[in-house]
């Protein structure tokens, strides 16, 4: 060992230590210069520990004096107490300090272009210079953290799933485009001009193929690629937990799963979740909350009103039900003197951003509603209306009427923005609440392109008992999918995979592709079902997402590394960037 190498962390030394030499390596957190002490911070990943340069060593008290912050040093010196009353309770060498008796700076670093030490969110300096130097924003703890918790669940989820028989393998990067609804990133083939390769938006084909082959239980920590515009929680390249396993039902890969989830909790944050995780069937989720992926740690739950408001007066009601529209609620318990009318206009103009008309509200006293609708609803509707929504006095009834698809947008997105209003949701709790969603319909109708598309991805199985009507009523046939929801977030998703040659070239049929096209794109798939291809299924699950959960942050540039910026830019490293000519010239470009 080098005499500068370190002979502990920053975040070991306790009181068990006082009296021991020991040598530190680390960076230069903050610097006290008080005259004739200078304190340093040292950082590492590990933890702080308080450094002291005392007079009675006067040359090395001036060398301390040059240090500044984010120095690399080596420190030797001896362990001590600190003096009474100056113990750090927040911190888990706070009982000590080390006293110095040697400092060797390893590098100087010149004034950062930021603070690495800003610990409070308001503190931070702008993202965008912060992704520009990554490398010093990803010394900041909170990041550090973050993601040693990513390498904690990574870990967790290879040892489960190997302690449960599946072997992790890889897939290739360079491959043929897999649809999974997105833009393909496309790789030039130098070697075929004019011919390219697709980075995968998942491995989707290549684990069905591996399951033909016989290698029943796979995954893998698989890197995906989507040009789509970014949204908040979206980046260009992902990472999704892929699986898939042979002669499986549904119910065996929720098991697996739930299983999994459980330990990742347990292991990564101490935290027990209930199994098995509840099933919601998919009207269901968008009657009762909304949309597919409902945040179930607070109530205000939407109920269907359409048979009650046929029975009022009210023409916008009224009306909507002729055109096939929907009437539904919700009850927001005890918000009634919350919000004053410019409140209810808020609320109003916030249905009206996902495009509804207007919302109705209804203020629930002990004996009558205070409503501008209240003269249109007979007493036995008011009387039923309580009943539904289990109003009482005090509570606030919104209610919209519009077509269905905007009244569940409307409604779903009104009780999430309630919640956040009426301070439903405890930020400081650790509260996970997870559900599956089954009984996706299996295409959605693509009215501009007058066609159907899949819900989830052409290789989805239907339930056997709507086989029947695929060709007849494609709007009708439910598939064999689910997804995984965790407090409002589509954490996963996956089916039952078609292993039936026949049926698969059906789907593909109802898809609009002619027999020729299909065998043009997924001949090699079709082939594969018909030489032996055993029932199967599986999951992805976006890791960078459940890393978002664990670590309790909304940003998922917070959990990767080296993320892109909005616009899909390596701030860094500045890529994209153009290329030389040669290199051009080279791809036939
Ligand atoms: N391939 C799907 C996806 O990446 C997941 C699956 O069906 O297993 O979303």
């Amino acid at each position: 060992m080098a005499n500068w190498q370190r002979t502990h962390t920053c975040g070991e030394l306790r009181e068990q230590h006082v009296g021991k030499g020991v040598v530190l390596n680390g960076w230069v957190n903050t610097y006290r210069n008080q005259g004739g002490l200078v304190f340093i911070d040292l950082r590492d990943r590990y933890g702080i520990t308080q450094v002291v340069f005392a007079s009675d060593k006067p040359e090395l008290l001036k060398g301390a004096q040059e240090l500044r912050s984010e120095f690399v040093l080596a420190i030797h010196g001896t362990v001590a107490h600190r003096l009474p009353g100056k113990e750090n309770e927040d911190l888990a060498t706070g009982k000590i300090e080390v006293q110095a008796e040697k400092l060797t700076i390893l590098n100087r670093c010149p004034t950062p272009p930021f603070e690495v030490t800003a610990f409070a969110e308001q503190e931070l300096a702008n993202e965008d210079l912060r992704l520009q130097y990554r490398f010093l924003d990803l010394r900041r703890n909170t990041l550090q953290r973050t993601l040693m918790m990513r390498h904690k669940m990574n870990k967790v989820i290879r040892d489960h799933l190997d302690s449960q028989g599946f072997l992790e393998l890889e897939t290739p990067l360079l491959g043929r485009s897999t649809p999974e609804g997105a833009r393909d990133y496309l790789v030039p083939s130098r070697i075929f001009p004019k011919q390219w390769y697709a980075l995968p938006q998942s491995p989707q084909i290549y684990k069905q193929l591996l399951m033909v082959a016989g290698y029943d239980k796979y995954f893998q920590i698989a890197h995906c690629l989507r040009d789509e515009d970014l949204r908040a929680d979206r980046q260009p390249e992902f990472t999704q937990l892929d699986l898939e396993m042979s002669f499986v039902e549904m119910d065996d890969v929720f098991a697996v799963i739930e299983s999994l989830i459980a330990e990742v909790f347990r292991k990564c944050l101490e935290v027990e979740i209930p199994l098995p995780f509840p099933r919601l069937h998919y009207p269901e989720a968008m009657l009762r909350y909304g949309n597919d992926k409902p945040d179930l740690r607070f109530g205000l739950e939407i109920a269907d009103l359409c048979d009650l408001a046929e029975q009022t007066d009210f023409q916008v009601f009224r009306i909507t039900l002729e055109n096939g529209g929907k009437v539904r609620g919700l009850n927001a318990t005890a918000a009634a003197d919350k919000f004053s009318r410019k409140g209810l206009d808020e609320l109003a103009e916030h249905v009206k951003r996902s495009g509804a008309k207007g919302l109705a509200w209804i203020k629930v006293e002990a004996e009558k509603f205070t409503s501008p609708i209240e003269k249109f609803l007979p007493q036995p509707v008011q009387q039923a209306l309580r009943e539904r929504l289990a109003a009482k006095p005090g509570d606030l009834l919104l209610i919209v009427a519009d077509k269905e698809d905007i009244v569940c947008q409307a409604l779903g997105n009104l009780r999430l923005h309630l919640a956040g209003a009426l301070k439903l949701i405890d930020p400081d709790k650790l509260d996970y609440r997870i559900a599956w969603v089954i009984d996706f319909p299996s295409f959605i109708r693509d009215e501009e392109e007058k066609r159907w598309a899949a819900n989830h991805h052409p290789f989805t199985a239907p339930m056997d008992e709507d086989l029947a009507k695929l060709e007849s009523d494609p709007g009708s046939i439910r598939a064999k999918a689910y997804d995984m929801v965790i407090n409002g977030y589509e954490i996963g998703g996956g089916s039952i995979r078609i292993h039936n040659p026949e049926v698969q070239s059906r789907v593909f049929a109802v898809l609009g592709m002619t027999p020729e096209q299909a065998r043009q794109r997924f001949g090699f798939l079709l082939d594969a079902l018909k030489y032996g291809a055993p029932p199967h299924g599986g999951i992805a699950l976006g890791l960078d997402r459940l890393t978002m959960m664990l670590a309790r942050t909304g940003n998922i540039r917070d959990v990767i590394a080296f993320p892109k910026n909005q616009k899909a830019r390596d701030l860094m490293t500045g890529a994209p960037a153009p290329v030389d000519a040669k290199q051009l010239k080279e791809l036939g470009l």
